[in-house]
């Protein structure tokens, strides 16, 4: 399972992109307090390194989700195979996905063996506030709210191209 996880990690194409419209000014004009409970104090960060955990925060500042998670757990491989059991997500051999999300309980799991750096945080957690967003399973809801979110971050992300056309597979919210 690790060496699968391993290949597929590693076959996931970067590209730069650098977003016109988000630019670093947004990082200071922040929306305040419109949109309930979008505040760093609101949701909870389990387990992360601090560099994570400000990163993260950074993150979803910068994306003001609609709709924020309650709690966000940094897990070992096992461990996240572990939720993804008791949550009845269904890893199919070959197959992974980096995080997941529980919606009714708004937590956010994160794999974090295959954490890989901050670009990689972002452009994931986004697909995970668009579960969050559209409060919905489906892989392209989550996908569409995400593009937005990815907008709004300020830095260039690291697109995973081979992600978007079809590893949506190995994601499941319950
Ligand atoms: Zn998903």
């Amino acid at each position: 399972m690790k060496l699968a996880i391993g290949i597929l990690g590693m076959s996931l194409a970067f590209a730069e992109i650098g977003n016109a419209q988000a630019s670093s000014s947004n990082a200071s004009a922040e929306v305040p307090a419109a949109r309930e409970g979008a505040t760093d104090s609101s949701y909870t960060v389990f387990d992360a390194t601090p560099a994570q955990e400000a990163a993260l925060r950074a993150q979803i500042r910068l994306m003001h989700p609609e709709v924020l998670p309650l709690r966000v757990f940094f897990v070992p491989h096992w461990k996240y195979l572990d939720n993804a059991r008791i949550f009845h997500l269904h890893v199919p051999a070959g197959y992974g996905s980096f995080m997941f999300t529980h919606l009714p309980s708004r937590t956010v799991f994160i794999d974090n063996d295959r954490y890989q750096d901050e670009s990689w945080l972002g452009y994931w957690i986004a697909h995970e506030l668009g579960h969050l967003k559209s409060n919905s399973i489906k892989e392209s809801d989550a996908e569409k709210a995400a593009r937005e979110f990815r907008r709004r971050l300020s830095t260039p992300i690291k697109i995973y191209l081979e992600v978007a056309s079809g590893f949506w597979a190995g994601c499941r919210q319950y």
